[in-house]
Parts: C-alpha cells; sequence; structure tokens
C-alpha cells in the first residue's frame, strides 16, 4: 500500500461501475456554455443543456467524480439541513420559498434521472431516518418531527419495536423521525452515470484537465487549459468546495470542512438485515454529524466530521470502530476494509449560494453536506437559466462573491472540535 493508498481507500472508486473514458482537451474548443468541474452539479448542467440541444462541454481537473461528488455518503435527502421555516427566515418568504419548492423534491429528480437513463448507482428510495442517539436526546428528536409536520412535510415519528426492528440497535431504540421521500446511491456510480448520460445527449467532457485561467473576452469567456483553450457565451464554474487557485476568490467563499468514511467487508446476510432490513440510510443527533447505512453487497459504512490524514487516521478509525461495537455489539472484530475522506464546502447561514460576478459566470456552491439533490437541481437550474430562464424561477438569489470571513481559522477551529470530540467519546 502506498502512503496515499493508506489515507485514501475508497469504497466507491472500488465498487463503482467503470470509468468515463474520455481524453484531455488537446486544442482550441468554442461552445455555448462551457462547465468546469465534473461532479453531480457540472454534470446536471452538461446533461440538461444537451437534452434542450446546446453545444456544451464540461471540463474536469481529474476524473469525473473526483469531489465530494464520488466520496460523500449517498444518502439523497430532500431540503437542506434548515426546517423550510428557517430557510424563509434567513432569506425571505420569497427567496426562501422559492428554495423550499426547489429542493423539497430534489430526490424525485435524482431518482427520475437514474430511471431514465438506467443509471446502475445502487439507488434505493427506502426512505431516512434521524435517530436519537441518547436518552437526552429524545425531547429534540421528537419536536423535530412535530414542527415538520407542521409544515407539512411527510414525515413520521418512529420509536420502541418498530425502530428497533428497522436500526438493530439497542441504542436507537427511543425515537426516530422517519422520511421517505429519501434514499440511497452509491455516489461515485451516480458520477459516472450521469457523466454517461451526458455523453449520450451530446455533451462533451474531458477529463484530466484542470483550467488554468478564465478571463473575459468581449461578452465571451476563455478558459485557458495546459493544451488547449476553450471560448464560451457562459460558464458555469462547478468546483464547489473542491475550487483551486485558479479562482481563489471563488475558493475563498466556503469554509473548507472534512468528513471521512469507513467501511467494512460484507456482512453475513443475517446480520446485514438485522442492521438495516430494508436498507435505509441513517443519521443520528451527535455532536459532529454521524451516519450509517449499507451497500448492496452488504458492507456497513460510517460516515462522520474530520480529516482522515497524518496522526488523524487511527483517532478516527478508533472511534469508529468504538461507536459502531456499541451501536452493534454483533460486528465486534470486523475490520474496515476501506477508508476515505472528502472536502466540503460550508457557508456562515448553512445554505448554498450562487455567484453570478459578471455576466455570462454562473457560480453555485456551498452545499453544506447536502448535494446530491441540490447539486442535481441547481445543476438543472442552471441549464434553464443560461438559456434564457427567468432568475425569478431559479431556486436562490443570484449574488455577488462573498468571501467567508475567518475561514482558515473556523475552519481549523471546526477540525479541532472534531479531533477532541473523537478523544472525548473514546474514553466513556
Ligand atoms: C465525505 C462527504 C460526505 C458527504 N455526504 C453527503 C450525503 O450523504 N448526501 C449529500 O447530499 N451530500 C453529501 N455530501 C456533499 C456532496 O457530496 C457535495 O455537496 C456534492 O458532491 C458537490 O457536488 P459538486 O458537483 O457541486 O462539486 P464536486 O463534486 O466537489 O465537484 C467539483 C469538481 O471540480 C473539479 N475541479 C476543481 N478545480 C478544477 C479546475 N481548475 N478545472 C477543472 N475542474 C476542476 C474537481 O476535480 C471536482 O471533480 C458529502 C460530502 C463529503 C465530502
Amino acid at each position: 500500500m502506498t502512503e496515499a493508498d493508506r489515507y485514501h481507500n475508497s469504497l466507491w472508486d472500488h465498487s463503482a461501475t467503470p470509468k468515463i473514458e474520455t481524453l484531455a482537451l488537446q486544442g482550441d474548443l468554442d461552445v455555448d456554455v462551457l462547465i468546469i468541474g465534473g461532479g453531480f452539479t457540472g454534470l446536471s448542467t452538461a446533461l440538461h443543456l444537451a437534452e434542450a440541444g446546446v453545444n456544451c462541454a464540461v471540463l474536469e481537473g481529474r476524473e469525473v467524480g473526483h469531489g465530494g461528488s464520488g466520496r460523500n455518503a449517498g444518502l439523497v435527502n430532500p431540503g437542506v439541513w434548515l426546517l423550510p421555516n428557517e430557510v424563509e427566515q434567513e432569506l425571505g418568504k420569497k427567496d426562501g420559498g422559492r428554495l423550499n419548492m426547489a429542493l423539497s423534491s430534489s430526490p424525485d429528480l435524482v431518482f427520475s434521472v437514474i430511471e431514465e437513463y438506467q443509471i446502475a448507482c445502487e439507488a434505493k428510495r427506502q426512505g431516512m431516518l434521524q435517530a436519537a442517539h441518547a436518552r437526552s436526546k429524545v425531547g429534540w428528536v421528537k419536536d423535530r418531527c412535530q414542527q415538520m409536520k407542521a409544515l407539512g412535510l411527510p414525515v413520521e415519528l418512529v420509536t420502541g419495536s418498530d425502530l428497533q426492528a428497522m436500526t438493530g440497535s439497542q441504542i436507537y431504540r427511543h425515537a426516530a423521525v422517519f422520511d421517505p421521500r429519501a434514499g440511497t446511491i452509491q455516489p461515485m456510480s451516480y458520477a459516472r452515470g450521469l457523466a454517461r448520460a451526458a455523453l449520450s445527449q451530446g455533451a462533451r467532457i474531458f477529463q484530466n484537465t484542470p483550467v488554468q485561467g478564465l478571463t473575459a473576452n468581449g461578452n465571451r469567456w476563455v478558459a485557458q487549459t495546459a493544451q488547449g483553450k476553450v471560448s464560451a457565451d457562459q460558464v458555469i464554474v462547478a468546483t464547489n468546495a473542491y475550487t483551486d487557485r485558479f479562482l481563489p476568490d471563488i475558493a475563498k467563499a466556503t469554509i473548507p470542512v472534512f468528513m471521512f468514511q469507513a467501511a467494512t467487508g460484507p456482512l453475513p446476510d443475517e446480520i446485514a438485515n438485522g442492521i438495516s432490513p430494508k436498507r435505509n440510510g441513517l443519521f443520528d443527533t451527535r455532536k459532529t454529524m454521524f451516519s450509517s447505512r449499507i451497500d448492496d453487497a452488504g458492507r456497513y459504512i460510517v460516515c462522520s466530521a474530520g480529516r482522515m490524514t497524518g496522526g488523524a487516521w487511527s483517532l478516527r478509525t478508533n472511534w469508529a470502530t468504538r461507536v459502531r461495537d456499541r451501536l452493534f455489539p454483533q460486528l465486534r472484530g470486523q475490520e474496515w476494509q476501506f477508508w476515505w475522506s472528502g472536502q466540503m464546502g460550508f457557508t456562515d447561514n448553512h445554505l448554498p449560494r450562487v455567484f453570478q460576478p459578471a455576466l455570462g459566470l454562473t457560480v453555485p456552491i456551498g452545499y453544506n453536506g447536502r448535494g446530491i439533490g441540490p447539486g442535481t437541481v441547481i445543476g438543472k437550474a442552471c441549464a434553464e437559466l443560461v438559456q434564457g430562464g427567468s432568475i425569478t424561477d431559479f431556486p436562490l438569489p443570484l449574488q455577488q462573491v462573498r468571501a467567508e470571513s475567518w475561514r482558515n481559522v473556523r475552519a481549523a477551529y471546526y477540525e479541532l472540535g472534531t479531533r477532541l470530540y473523537n478523544i472525548a467519546d473514546s474514553r466513556v
């Protein structure tokens, strides 16, 4: 195992459908719309543009799914982390209402694209549980469920033996909110499937083609790459938390927050079915985000906050083992066979943003760890916008670029908090 593999040994790379075979850009290209970044946002934009017959191309610096899209937990949730009323408080009734409307049904779009293009990505729409991880959190979960119901969301409170049957855990037996709109996917396969769908509709995708510079040229844009350039009327910058130095102002517009994951090998059916008979995803009420699920091969997967590199690797895997064994004693002794991490883009109000710093340049960013549905929906909305769609139909108000204040300090503080939490929680 190489040093790099030690910290990045992703299950999603291992179990995904084959890679997309496309070349790097060589020479010059002229398109109507250029998309920079081959994750859910960029690929959904490309797919919906290509479906409408628009001449478009994607430039991806590494491979499709290299960013958050190929690394995430695969939990397809509706909405954002905030409740719909909190979104309206933050953005105002009109703009908040539009965002709620667009994202409350985001899993519908994800699962309908999967269905339409027959994307093989372990897609399951079995709902999601948000479970109290301790008695002290039961009241919070019940309140949350009540608030969601009062807002008209189709959720249910699950308790007692019903909940235990859904989770197989003594610890999760108290209370959970069940949201039937949600589901799970194999995220790398979804990213590759979106890319294949976009290619089938006539979009062009160039991988291993990092954009090194983006400049205005009259009322057009020119993106410079190592061996060529692309001229376009419109550019969608869909590099999100993976924005590198080519657009430093955009990179500063989110706070980099890391998440790690670990997965066991395939479990015997009776154990896997005991933990999650319906294979729904689950996240709980811990201080740092904690989710778990089982994939198609029966592997148990956990996801939580923090980097996995350097000295943190053993801290994270030891903590994950302790939490897992407390939740599911039947998993004791199972080795972690995969572990990996990825970067998310946070914003101060926990809501995504779409910047339009200049005419013809649109930058969706900052999904705060909930980007499968939002990336697919906002990508489609970007495709409609650049075809002349009205900004009043767009899910978010278009803004000027805004840097997150104290970005590096906040990122370091958050990372330190996750380490202290793992240390403290391991001693209990
Ligand atoms: C560990 C983890 C767990 C998560 N879990 C969930 C979850 O369960 N559910 C959920 O909904 N969301 C989850 N998220 C969030 C979700 O994955 C992201 O919000 C989403 O993938 C963002 O998609 P995107 O297309 O906007 O950006 P990305 O997928 O990050 O794509 C950006 C792309 O831009 C490329 N790029 C960067 N610079 C350049 C350049 N100069 N030229 C060309 N290309 C460039 C990168 O290589 C990258 O492929 C998670 C994220 C992480 C990291």
